[in-house]
């Protein structure tokens, strides 16, 4: 980094990036080449590709707001996991205590009614903490950020390495 030039935070665009940098990984260039063998049916395909990490700028501030939505989204996961096994699990049970109780019917309801209660809550927490930071942008539109635009606009895709 160069010395006495402060670049500002792409997530606020106020706050000088004193941050550590936001890291968006691209792959791009894929290439298949088939190798063929002594044996036609044999040939093997290799696949080549190019990477690049592209860092965006960002203050501390928008960094500690991004990790606490980060533990919300991995909080929301684990509740959401838990909720549905602790649904298999009371259904199973409630078939060998009480073949006939309602709970087989409304514990789906509940734990699907419970999914979507955290979902807006998880929502409502990620809007606030953007708010209270000021962040005017988010990790979801990164996409946007002058190198990562370029790469992709070229044909890049998100992500270290092309699926499968
Ligand atoms: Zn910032």
């Amino acid at each position: 980094m160069t010395e006495g030039v402060t670049e500002r935070c792409w997530f606020c665009d106020t706050r000088p990036a004193d941050g550590d940098p936001y890291e968006v990984h691209l792959h791009g260039e894929v290439q298949r080449t088939s190798e063929p063998r002594v044996h036609a049916y044999m040939s093997t395909t290799r696949l080549t590709w190019r990477k690049e990490t592209v860092l965006v700028p960002r203050c501390s501030l928008c960094e500690k707001a991004q990790q606490r939505i980060g533990v919300a989204v991995g909080l929301y996961i684990v509740l959401a996991v838990v909720g549905l096994f602790a649904m298999v699990g009371g259904l199973a049970l409630a078939d060998r205590l009480a073949p006939d109780s309602p709970w087989g019917a409304l514990s789906p309801i509940l734990t699907l009614g419970l999914v979507i209660v955290g979902f807006v809550w998880l929502h409502r927490r990620s809007k606030a903490i953007v708010r209270e930071f000021g962040m005017v942008r988010d990790t979801s539109d990164v996409a946007q950020y002058g190198r990562a635009k370029q790469l992709l606009d070229a044909g890049w895709a998100l992500g270290e390495e092309p699926p499968g």
